[in-house]
């Protein structure tokens, strides 16, 4: 775990010690287990930059869940397109209290995580594969020690997602197809 050394000058550089004593986690946006081809891929997983302060019990059990479920969907054949991040303001790493900021304010504890999953078989030309019965998988956590082990507990629409942080994900889809699989909430 390491700052980012690539971070403009001048910018406050969250390191190894950042979250130290606060109970959370350093959350692994992007999995070390995602990034195994070689050391360096591996290493660029453990900057500060790729984490966010998680709660413990939800890093550990519920989002490495998910994790976990992911790569085996890999050695099933598969192609993933995965997409992560958090919004909100104030999290729990313990059984009660909210903790809005850490590291003398300087870090946000966000309310919530989430991630997308774009599921495609092995192949090229990955845009052009994205059709109407594309599988994707939408989660968002609330980032409390309290979860539920199960992330399949937590699965959404895109569109829900996207009406909770603004964003318009998948946007290089055809827009005809985006308006299908995003107000799918996955069932598999
Ligand atoms: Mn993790
Ligand atoms: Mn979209």
């Amino acid at each position: 775990f390491r700052a980012n050394p690539r971070l403009p000058s001048g910018w406050y550089r969250v390191d190894n010690l950042s979250y130290s004593s606060s109970g959370f986690d350093r959350g692994h946006m992007c999995p070390s287990g995602d990034r195994t081809v070689s050391v360096p891929a591996n290493s660029s997983t453990f900057l500060m930059t790729n984490m966010v302060p998680q709660a413990p019990y939800n890093n550990q059990v519920t989002w490495a869940g998910l994790e976990n479920y992911t790569r085996g969907l890999m050695s099933q054949g598969k192609e993933l397109y995965v997409i992560s991040g958090a919004y909100g303001e104030g999290g729990s790493a313990v059984s009660s209290g909210i903790t809005n900021t850490i590291d003398n304010s300087r870090v946000t504890v966000p309310a919530k995580l989430w991630k997308v999953i774009v599921v495609l078989n092995n192949g090229s030309d990955d845009l052009n594969r994205v059709t109407t019965s594309t599988r994707v998988i939408t989660i968002v956590l609330p980032n409390i020690n309290t979860v539920n082990a199960d992330w399949k507990t937590y699965r959404v629409s895109v569109d829900f997602l996207e009406q909770e942080t603004g964003y318009d994900l998948l946007s290089n889809v055809p827009v005809n197809i985006q308006s299908i699989i995003e107000a799918q909430v996955d069932t598999l």
